[in-house]
Protein backbone atom coordinates (compact mmCIF):
# COMPACT_ATOMS: atom_id res chain seq x y z
CA UNK A 1 0.00 0.00 0.00
CA UNK A 2 1.21 3.48 -1.04
CA UNK A 3 2.04 6.28 1.34
CA UNK A 4 -0.72 8.56 2.33
CA UNK A 5 0.81 11.80 0.81
CA UNK A 6 -3.17 14.27 1.71
CA UNK A 7 -3.54 17.17 3.99
CA UNK A 8 -1.75 15.83 7.03
CA UNK A 9 -4.35 17.76 8.84
CA UNK A 10 -7.34 15.86 7.38
CA UNK A 11 -5.78 12.68 9.30
CA UNK A 12 -6.11 14.74 12.89
CA UNK A 13 -9.77 15.76 11.99
CA UNK A 14 -10.52 11.93 10.87
CA UNK A 15 -8.86 11.08 14.66
CA UNK A 16 -10.78 13.97 16.18
CA UNK A 17 -8.03 14.83 18.05
CA UNK A 18 -4.44 16.73 17.42
CA UNK A 19 -1.63 14.04 16.00
CA UNK A 20 0.77 17.20 15.87
CA UNK A 21 1.82 15.86 12.25
CA UNK A 22 2.72 19.91 10.88
CA UNK A 23 5.28 21.22 13.01
CA UNK A 24 4.88 24.76 13.90
CA UNK A 25 1.61 25.18 12.50
CA UNK A 26 0.04 22.44 14.72
CA UNK A 27 0.69 25.01 17.71
CA UNK A 28 -1.31 27.65 16.38
CA UNK A 29 -4.24 29.32 15.94
CA UNK A 30 -4.18 28.01 12.08
CA UNK A 31 -4.60 24.10 13.26
CA UNK A 32 -7.47 22.51 11.68
CA UNK A 33 -8.70 20.98 15.04
CA UNK A 34 -8.92 23.97 16.82
CA UNK A 35 -11.11 25.85 13.41
CA UNK A 36 -12.91 22.98 12.65
CA UNK A 37 -12.96 19.89 14.89
CA UNK A 38 -15.40 17.61 13.26
CA UNK A 39 -14.54 14.87 10.27
CA UNK A 40 -13.52 15.69 7.27
CA UNK A 41 -15.84 15.35 3.79
CA UNK A 42 -19.04 15.76 3.20
CA UNK A 43 -20.54 13.71 5.79
CA UNK A 44 -17.79 15.09 8.41
CA UNK A 45 -20.43 16.76 10.97
CA UNK A 46 -23.06 14.01 10.08
CA UNK A 47 -24.19 12.38 13.74
CA UNK A 48 -22.64 9.30 14.58
CA UNK A 49 -24.06 6.64 16.69
CA UNK A 50 -21.97 5.08 19.00
CA UNK A 51 -19.20 3.33 17.73
CA UNK A 52 -18.37 -0.08 18.32
CA UNK A 53 -15.41 -1.97 20.31
CA UNK A 54 -14.10 -2.84 17.03
CA UNK A 55 -14.16 0.49 15.97
CA UNK A 56 -11.99 1.80 18.93
CA UNK A 57 -9.36 -0.30 18.48
CA UNK A 58 -9.23 -0.24 14.83
CA UNK A 59 -8.68 3.71 15.66
CA UNK A 60 -6.73 3.91 18.16
CA UNK A 61 -4.23 1.29 15.78
CA UNK A 62 -4.65 4.23 13.13
CA UNK A 63 -4.12 6.96 15.54
CA UNK A 64 -0.27 5.63 16.52
CA UNK A 65 0.10 4.27 12.96
CA UNK A 66 -0.14 8.04 11.30
CA UNK A 67 1.45 9.63 14.97
CA UNK A 68 4.67 8.17 13.52
CA UNK A 69 3.87 7.92 9.95
CA UNK A 70 4.08 4.59 8.81
CA UNK A 71 2.79 1.95 6.56
CA UNK A 72 0.19 -0.42 7.60
CA UNK A 73 2.41 -3.61 6.84
CA UNK A 74 5.51 -2.17 8.87
CA UNK A 75 3.03 -1.27 11.60
CA UNK A 76 2.04 -4.92 11.75
CA UNK A 77 5.54 -5.69 11.25
CA UNK A 78 6.28 -3.92 14.48
CA UNK A 79 3.69 -5.39 16.61
CA UNK A 80 4.51 -9.05 15.88
CA UNK A 81 8.27 -7.95 17.46
CA UNK A 82 6.48 -6.39 20.27
CA UNK A 83 4.84 -9.47 20.86
CA UNK A 84 7.52 -11.63 20.75
CA UNK A 85 9.77 -9.33 23.05
CA UNK A 86 9.24 -9.91 27.23
CA UNK A 87 6.94 -7.23 28.68
CA UNK A 88 3.74 -6.20 28.18
CA UNK A 89 3.16 -5.92 24.33
CA UNK A 90 1.53 -2.31 24.02
CA UNK A 91 4.46 -1.00 25.87
CA UNK A 92 7.10 -3.09 23.68
CA UNK A 93 5.15 -2.08 20.58
CA UNK A 94 5.54 1.95 21.84
CA UNK A 95 9.20 1.50 22.79
CA UNK A 96 10.57 0.10 19.54
CA UNK A 97 8.40 3.13 17.55
CA UNK A 98 10.16 5.90 20.16
CA UNK A 99 13.33 4.48 18.89
CA UNK A 100 12.81 4.52 15.43
CA UNK A 101 15.53 7.19 14.12
CA UNK A 102 13.35 9.82 12.73
CA UNK A 103 11.47 10.25 15.97
CA UNK A 104 14.67 10.37 18.20
CA UNK A 105 15.51 13.15 15.19
CA UNK A 106 12.10 14.57 16.10
CA UNK A 107 12.27 14.54 19.80
CA UNK A 108 15.81 15.92 20.18
CA UNK A 109 14.08 18.95 18.01
CA UNK A 110 16.84 18.36 15.28
CA UNK A 111 13.34 18.69 13.39
CA UNK A 112 9.96 20.04 14.31
CA UNK A 113 7.76 16.61 12.84
CA UNK A 114 8.47 13.37 12.37
CA UNK A 115 8.10 14.55 8.46
CA UNK A 116 10.31 16.93 8.56
CA UNK A 117 13.04 14.29 10.45
CA UNK A 118 12.33 11.60 8.18
CA UNK A 119 13.32 13.44 5.52
CA UNK A 120 16.62 15.01 7.44
CA UNK A 121 17.54 11.33 8.14
CA UNK A 122 16.70 10.28 4.18
CA UNK A 123 18.66 13.24 2.88
CA UNK A 124 22.07 12.20 4.94
CA UNK A 125 21.96 14.53 7.58
CA UNK A 126 21.84 12.68 10.41
CA UNK A 127 24.56 10.22 12.24
CA UNK A 128 24.55 7.88 14.66
CA UNK A 129 27.83 7.12 16.94
CA UNK A 130 29.88 8.81 14.29
CA UNK A 131 28.36 7.55 10.93
CA UNK A 132 25.64 8.98 8.58
CA UNK A 133 22.60 6.30 8.92
CA UNK A 134 19.86 7.15 6.08
CA UNK A 135 17.13 4.69 7.27
CA UNK A 136 14.66 6.69 9.20
CA UNK A 137 13.49 3.06 10.52
CA UNK A 138 16.87 2.41 11.74
CA UNK A 139 16.45 1.78 15.59
CA UNK A 140 18.32 3.22 18.25
CA UNK A 141 20.16 1.64 21.19
CA UNK A 142 20.85 2.51 24.59
CA UNK A 143 24.46 4.48 24.68
CA UNK A 144 24.07 5.46 20.79
CA UNK A 145 24.71 9.15 19.76
CA UNK A 146 22.60 10.84 17.08
CA UNK A 147 23.72 13.80 15.69
CA UNK A 148 23.24 16.61 12.73
CA UNK A 149 26.38 16.24 10.30
CA UNK A 150 28.43 18.72 10.26
CA UNK A 151 27.92 20.57 6.98
CA UNK A 152 24.42 20.17 7.41
CA UNK A 153 25.04 22.62 10.49
CA UNK A 154 25.32 25.45 8.01
CA UNK A 155 21.99 24.82 6.09
CA UNK A 156 19.35 28.09 7.01
CA UNK A 157 16.62 25.65 7.93
CA UNK A 158 18.91 23.86 10.50
CA UNK A 159 20.42 27.08 11.77
CA UNK A 160 16.38 28.45 12.13
CA UNK A 161 15.63 24.97 14.24
CA UNK A 162 18.63 25.47 16.47
CA UNK A 163 17.90 28.26 17.35
CA UNK A 164 14.75 26.81 19.21
CA UNK A 165 17.40 23.78 20.83
CA UNK A 166 17.58 25.51 24.33
CA UNK A 167 13.90 25.83 24.72
CA UNK A 168 13.42 21.70 23.59
CA UNK A 169 11.58 19.73 26.08
CA UNK A 170 13.56 16.54 25.46
CA UNK A 171 12.28 13.56 26.84
CA UNK A 172 14.29 11.83 30.21
CA UNK A 173 15.53 9.13 28.09
CA UNK A 174 17.68 11.49 25.57
CA UNK A 175 20.05 14.40 26.53
CA UNK A 176 20.67 16.91 24.37
CA UNK A 177 23.91 18.99 23.93
CA UNK A 178 22.91 22.10 21.65
CA UNK A 179 26.86 23.11 21.29
CA UNK A 180 27.70 20.30 19.73
CA UNK A 181 24.20 19.02 18.00
CA UNK A 182 24.23 15.58 19.84
CA UNK A 183 21.49 13.72 21.51
CA UNK A 184 22.52 10.54 23.90
CA UNK A 185 20.57 7.72 24.20
CA UNK A 186 20.57 7.50 28.10
CA UNK A 187 18.10 4.56 28.05
CA UNK A 188 15.30 3.01 26.23
CA UNK A 189 12.01 4.44 26.63
CA UNK A 190 9.55 3.26 29.42
CA UNK A 191 5.85 4.00 28.87
CA UNK A 192 5.72 6.56 31.50
CA UNK A 193 8.63 8.32 29.36
CA UNK A 194 6.51 8.51 26.15
CA UNK A 195 4.33 11.03 26.15
CA UNK A 196 1.38 9.94 23.77
CA UNK A 197 -2.10 9.63 24.15
CA UNK A 198 -3.12 6.63 22.86
CA UNK A 199 -4.57 3.54 24.63
CA UNK A 200 -2.02 1.10 23.67
CA UNK A 201 -4.28 -1.95 25.22
CA UNK A 202 -7.22 -1.34 22.35
CA UNK A 203 -4.28 -1.92 19.75
CA UNK A 204 -3.12 -5.06 21.45
CA UNK A 205 -6.53 -6.05 21.62
CA UNK A 206 -7.68 -4.74 17.67
CA UNK A 207 -4.44 -7.46 16.27
CA UNK A 208 -5.39 -10.07 19.40
CA UNK A 209 -9.01 -10.86 17.79
FE1 LIG B 1 -3.10 18.14 13.15
FE2 LIG B 1 -1.14 19.89 13.15
FE3 LIG B 1 -3.02 20.00 11.24
FE4 LIG B 1 -3.56 20.70 13.76
S1 LIG B 1 -2.15 21.72 12.35
S2 LIG B 1 -4.83 19.43 12.46
S3 LIG B 1 -2.34 19.22 14.94
S4 LIG B 1 -1.52 18.35 11.59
Amino acid sequence: MARYTGPACRLCRRAGEKLFLKGERCYTNKCSIDRRNYGPGQHGQARRGKASEYALQMREKQKLRRIYGIMEAQFENYFEKAARKTGVTGEMLLQLLERRLDNVVYRLGFALSRAEARQLVRHGHIQVNGRKVNIPSYLVAAGDEVSVKEASRKIPRMVELSQGFRTRNVPKWLELNPETWTGKVLALPRREDIDMPVEEHLIVEFYSR
